[in-house]
């Protein structure tokens, strides 16, 4: 049988493995530490960093094809599998990435394909950081480069110094963009194969607290137009970077109707965890499928759902105290409701360790049953 292999360790990583073993194949994860979710759940292990010459061609002489789960990963190390002798299929490749790893790149993709994105301007100089100001208050200062959840970002009113919140970043390149009054947020996933067929799972609607993902709801409560144009978006920008793989949009969808790209993911989101539950073909099985050079799968809902994340401030050890969250009670009050935990072991506030996810005639009834389970998770017996 043929081996696909997955660079990062992380719960996209586990779920991709999952849905690859269930097509059939073995799954190699590189990842760069042993305790990760997706190291467990594969078939074969390559501990290493990711600039590792000797872990990488054993990867590469194992892995038949490459996907990632994790953006980060270095460019070079992505253009070295492609050029292995026989070359690896990798999915998607070091371009996208050096593209998604970058918000200036993002941005001028974005604005390059014909997509509006937030006001923005590079600050990653002194000089920058000084300059007469071009993007109205209130904004946001974010590291063009490492964000994730939130991090690397801090956000600005109308007296705050943008040199000092530089500094606090660490003086590395920023991006100061604009603050969006948007009216919902939504995601979109895009799968491109190569000879330019592209299916897009979505749109989702994703509710952030604090930065992070909490809920989604599935399809996004929007206009049919707007539906269309989240599609559309989602798959010019996969044309545009002419990217084979997934590529994920998020964007903002402002009072008057209009689309704003925010950022790129090259891989499955957390927005599209829903999928597993709420369509044919998952966003974890089109990743298989565009990966391993198999046909498209369908992305249209089976069922309208919501997926709730489990984040680390729901265990009592965030709490100082011992024990887990009352599985086995939520369970029982919800037959109707999906538990995915990630494996991971130490449960730290706002760290993702699992999620929720029910399906229901409507996406407002899906929310309110894992809303309601998440609850109960913590509810006092
Ligand atoms: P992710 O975990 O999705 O990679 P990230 O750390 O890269 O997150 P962003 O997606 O840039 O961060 O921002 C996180 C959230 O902050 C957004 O989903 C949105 O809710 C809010 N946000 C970010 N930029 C803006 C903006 N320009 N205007 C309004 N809200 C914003
Ligand atoms: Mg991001
Ligand atoms: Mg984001």
């Amino acid at each position: 049988g043929s081996t696909l292999g997955v660079l990062g360790g992380g719960q996209l990583g586990r779920m991709f493995a999952h849905s690859a073993q269930r097509h059939g194949y073995r799954v190699h994860c590189w990842a760069q530490d042993v305790d990760e979710p997706a190291v467990r759940a594969s078939d074969v292990r390559s501990i290493a960093p990711f600039g590792d010459e000797a872990a990488r061609e054993r990867f590469a002489a194992s892995a038949d094809a490459v996907t990632v789960e994790f953006e980060n990963v270095p460019a070079a190390t992505l253009r070295k599998l492609a050029g292995f002798s026989p070359p690896r299929p990798v999915r998607p490749g070091a371009d996208v990435l050096a593209v998604a790893q970058d918000r200036r790149r993002e941005k001028t993709a974005a604005a390059n394909a014909g997509f509006a994105t937030a006001p923005w301007r590079e600050v990653s100089t002194k000089e920058q950081a000084t300059a007469a100001p071009t993007i109205a208050r209130p904004a946001i200062l974010k590291t063009a480069r490492d964000g994730y959840d939130g991090k690397g970002q801090v956000r600005l009113g109308d007296g705050d110094d943008l040199l000092a919140a530089w500094e606090s970043l660490g003086g590395v390149p920023c991006v100061l963009e604009g603050r969006v009054e948007f009216a919902l947020e939504l995601s979109a996933i895009a799968a491109r194969w190569p000879d330019g067929t592209v299916r897009v799972h979505g749109p989702f609607e994703n509710d952030h607290v604090n930065g992070v993902l909490d809920l989604t709801l599935f399809p996004a409560r929007v206009d049919p137009v707007v539906t269309a144009e989240a599609i559309r978006i989602a798959a010019g920008m996969a044309e545009a970077l002419n990217a084979v793989g997934l590529l994920t949009v998020e964007l903002f969808l402002t009072p008057a109707g209009d689309l704003v790209v925010n950022e790129l993911a090259p891989r499955p989101h957390n927005s599209g965890h829903v999928t597993i539950e709420a369509c044919g073909v998952s966003q974890f099985d089109q990743q298989v499928r565009v990966t391993a050079g198999l046909p498209p799968g369908d992305p249209s809902p089976r069922s309208a759902g919501a997926m709730a994340n489990l984040l680390g401030d729901l265990w009592p050890a965030s709490r100082g105290e011992t024990g887990e969250p009352d599985w086995a009670g939520m369970l029982h009050d919800f037959p109707d409701v999906a538990l995915h935990l990630y494996g991971k072991d130490d449960a730290k506030p706002g760290r993702k360790m699992g999620h929720l996810t029910a399906t229901a005639g409507d996406p407002e009834a899906a929310a309110r049953r894992v809303l309601a389970a998440r609850e109960r998770l913590t509810a006092s017996a």
